[in-house]
């Protein structure tokens, strides 16, 4: 039975790769902060099913002591500070999570397991500013607009420094953004479920807020920031399915993966409100207080490295993704309007 460790298995894509990874037949151990373990999180339904390895990956001795205890044929490294917006207020801690303890877990594989294949996950955000229209791919160079996308840089660099100095397996997935039932409410395509979610069920002051404090819909409204923003949108499920490919080829290799369709938050509006019957020109505001200080440029994903090694490709459209998401927040929040707590 081949084991695998998942650092950040209490996140989406974690829980979904965990489920995964049963499913094929792994014994799994997850790599977790004990707080959020204890707290409902992405993975609490897989409580007994996988082995629980506590740490801090800031920590450089308790990642260490994780590859050591679980002793892997492979490696998730999926832990991270994922909000690049939040990286702005957070960008030394940023730096710490997603830049350096990558290094220490390659350290630790180094010096404890140096035949464990290894996943990082990189991110499009790495690409950052880009005045060009066309696609990236694994060998697009990288400009980074956030404190996030910078600290990723790093640790992808530093992969491809340990693959070719000490002769590891280390491969990064490039991941363009993927989303689900499973997104946190702060990021943006769940904010749009939950706005169509409220407007679906006549919601106009929801019972949840946003970093500001404020209800999410308030009085009727969803205040985003810039509507022209874009984004190579999949679904999270697909992408896990990509991590576990990249670890099964012979060679170590970087991969691009993403869904090559660009879609406007504007888009993304419209078919989430549409999904419930609903205009979101009714329903949305764009707040200027929300505009990020710098906004990546055009991203979209040239995957064809992934279609033709990996055979990968995505199997859930943009439209379903989104109808999942709204579906899964009416689910959520219809108990409250049925028992009177929302109104
Ligand atoms: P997520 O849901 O935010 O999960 C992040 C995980 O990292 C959580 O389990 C979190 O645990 C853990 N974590 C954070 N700081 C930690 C620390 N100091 N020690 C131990 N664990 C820590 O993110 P995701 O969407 O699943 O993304 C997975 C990875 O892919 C991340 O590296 C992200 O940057 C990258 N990525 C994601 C996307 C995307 O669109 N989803 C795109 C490109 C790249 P807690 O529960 O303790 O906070």
């Amino acid at each position: 039975m081949k084991r695998a460790l998942i650092t950040g298995i209490t996140g989406q894509d974690g829980s979904y790769l965990a489920e995964l990874l049963l499913e094929k037949g792994y014994e799994v151990f997850g790599f977790a902060r004990q707080e959020s373990w204890y707290r409902p999180n992405c993975a609490t339904h897989l409580a007994g099913r996988v082995h629980l390895l506590f740490g801090d990956l800031i920590e450089g001795v308790d990642i260490a002591n994780a590859v050591q205890d679980a002793q892997p044929d492979e490696i998730y490294n999926l832990a991270s500070q994922s909000r690049p917006g939040e990286s702005w207020a957070r960008a030394p801690e940023t730096l710490l999570v997603n830049g350096l303890a990558a290094t220490r877990l390659f350290e630790a594989v180094r010096h404890h397991k140096p035949s464990a294949r290894v996943y990082h996950a990189s991110s499009s955000e790495m690409f950052g500013r880009l005045s060009e229209s066309h696609r990236q791919d694994e060998i697009t160079s990288f400009t980074p607009v956030n404190p996030y996308a910078a600290a990723k840089v790093y640790a992808h660099h530093m992969a491809a420094i340990y693959r070719d100095s000490y002769d590891l397996y280390i491969a990064c997935g490039i991941l363009f953004n993927h989303e689900s039932e499973r997104r946190p409410l702060h990021f943006l395509t769940q904010k749009v479920a939950y706005g169509a979610a409220c407007a679906a069920l006549g919601i106009k002051n929801s019972p949840h807020r946003n970093e500001r404090g404020r209800p999410i819909v308030e009085v009727g409204k969803l205040a985003l920031g810039n509507l022209a923003v874009a984004r190579d949108w999949g679904y999270a499920p697909d992408f896990v399915r990509a991590m576990w490919l990249i670890l099964q080829q012979d060679q170590a290799l970087d991969f691009t993966i993403g869904t090559g369709k660009i879609h406007t938050l504007t888009e993304l509006c419209e078919v989430a409100y549409h999904s419930v019957g609903c205009d979101w020109r009714e329903c949305v505001l764009s707040d200027p207080v929300l505009v990020r200080p710098l906004e990546p440029g055009h991203v979209l994903a040239d995957a064809s490295r992934a279609r033709e090694v990996l055979g990968w490709h995505p199997t859930v459209s943009f439209e379903e993704m989104v109808a999942r998401m709204v579906r899964a927040q009416i689910a959520r929040l219809k108990p409250l309007v049925d028992s009177g707590e929302v109104a």
